[in-house]
């Protein structure tokens, strides 16, 4: 079991340049994280193997980039307004808030907190004396519901402004394009939409670093069947989203597949499936896949009066078909593939290295050009960054030790170091040095080439 705190990937992540606090020079702004140099290649990296996967190598999907603003109707439709809503307690001596179903699922975590009403979850509190977990008090004000939509306005002038909603999900995006894709894609059904993009929430208590924010990026998938085939393609989906997580270097022992109970099942659901990670907090949700039956598609077509019924042409039929949603958080699998892959290593001369494990795939930068000497090897060794940049991400440092920059390159995940010496000088051969291993051999610049390129491939 993987043991690493959540403090120290936080001081990691800063530290390299991974992730920063949000508006630092001005205070900060709560819960709000910038990536660096290294957590936007990451970020670039985990957005760029989902799409390969799930657009690109797959049979069924296409993908879109739709707005982030949609018609305001659009979330009267898809239950937004209504329904999406957290239960809000205050404490009343000293004034936090918290998620009500949180503070339940906090004191028994066996307890299905959101199958309870609003009036189950105060009595549950009451009754199990659930103390405020900021400052100990026992008091908290009645629950009330709040809705986590971001509500803005669009227009300049006042008295035309509308106002508007920053989207919660993609999803719904998808669905206002179902027609306009399925016709002019030519796509028959079983087929599915992929996007990748950001979503909002105001979020009660966003926390646990970059786990849960207010500003996040999802990736992914509505895939549309025929209805009495969702069974099968929920398996199917349920099978294919775990087996990327492994794919990518996600350990099995840390993973969890958790069915929510009928009773914790949102209105539009009749399955859902959430993929868990093993935080340092504990099991959480990193993917949720739900089977999301006909409601979306049907609400839409309810609300806009337009036809969103698919014709079967084989069969001579028309029907709304059933949705498939799997629902991953960019930021979440971030954090758990920088939690996955930390490890620090004593080595066989008594030096310790964080070596950070990274499926190639995965890391900011392939491979780093080292010139072992700086004054002797630098021209070449810059000549040979220019030209291997060409192919792949290629980091170049000339400053210290080589063996503190090793150390480096292994701390930021870089799976492939060369080093320029004067033997490179004489026949064009660099010393390919591997990460993990920590073997080195000697290549030709083609060989290289192509060595990185094979053992980056997903
Ligand atoms: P939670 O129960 O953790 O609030 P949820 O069940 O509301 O999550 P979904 O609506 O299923 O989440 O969203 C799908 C995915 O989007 C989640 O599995 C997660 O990876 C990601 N996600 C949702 N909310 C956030 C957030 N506030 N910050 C970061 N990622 C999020």
């Amino acid at each position: 079991m993987n043991k690493v705190t959540m403090d120290t990937i936080i001081n990691y992540a800063k530290r390299y340049g991974f992730v920063f606090q949000g508006s630092e020079i001005y205070g900060g702004l709560a819960n709000t994280w910038d990536y660096g140099p290294l957590g936007s290649e990451l970020k670039k990296n985990i957005k760029d193997l989902f799409w390969k996967r799930f657009v690109q190598e797959s049979p069924y999907n296409v993908g879109l980039d739709s707005s982030i603003l949609l018609n305001p109707k659009t979330w009267e439709a898809s239950g937004h307004i209504d329904s999406f809503n957290d239960p809000m307690i205050d404490c009343k001596q000293c004034n936090s808030r918290h998620r009500a179903d949180h503070l339940v699922e906090n004191h028994d975590e066996t307890v299905l907190a959101d199958a309870m009403s609003i009036n189950e979850l105060e009595d549950y509190i009451r009754k199990h004396n659930i103390a405020c977990p900021n400052c100990g008090a026992k008091s908290f004000t009645p629950i009330r519901q709040f809705n986590l939509m971001f509500r803005t306005s669009q227009g300049v002038v006042d008295d035309s402004t509308q106002d508007i909603f920053l989207r919660p999900e993609t999803a719904q995006g998808i669905f206002l394009n179902f027609r306009n894709i399925e016709r002019t894609s030519r796509m028959k059904i079983p087929f599915g939409i992929v996007q990748i993009g950001k979503s909002f929430r105001n979020e009660i208590t966003p926390g646990n670093f970059i786990f849960r924010t207010r500003e996040f990026e999802q990736m992914e998938l509505e895939f549309f069947c025929k209805p009495g085939t969702e069974k099968e393609w929920f398996a199917y989906w349920k099978d294919e989203s775990r087996q990327f997580l492994l794919d990518i270097g996600i350990a099995e022992d840390n993973l969890r597949m958790t069915d929510h109970e009928e009773s914790q099942l949102s209105h539009y659901s009749d399955a859902t499936t959430d993929i868990e990670y093993r935080y340092p907090w504990g099991f959480d949700e990193l993917w949720g896949i739900a089977s999301r039956t006909d409601y979306d598609l049907s609400q839409h077509q309810a609300h806009s009066e337009e036809n969103l019924e698919y014709h079967d042409q084989v069969e001579n039929t028309r029907f709304i078909p059933y949705v498939i949603e799997p629902s991953l958080g960019v930021e979440r699998l971030f954090l758990s593939v920088l939690h996955e892959g930390f490890s620090e290593e004593t080595l066989e001369n008594g030096e310790t290295r964080v070596n950070m494990k990274l499926h190639p795939a995965l890391a900011p930068y392939k491979v780093a050009v080292l010139p072992l000497i700086k004054k002797r090897h630098r021209d070449m060794a810059l000549e040979l960054h220019k030209r291997l940049s060409k192919h792949f991400m290629t980091t170049y440092d000339e400053a210290g030790k080589i063996g503190k920059r090793y150390r480096r390159q292994d701390a930021i995940g870089t799976p492939f170091a060369i080093t320029i010496d004067d033997e490179s000088k004489e026949d064009g051969t660099y010393t390919l040095r591997d990460k993990d291993t920590m073997e080195q051999k000697r290549l030709s610049e083609t060989e290289l080439i192509e060595f990185i390129k094979r053992n980056i491939q997903f």
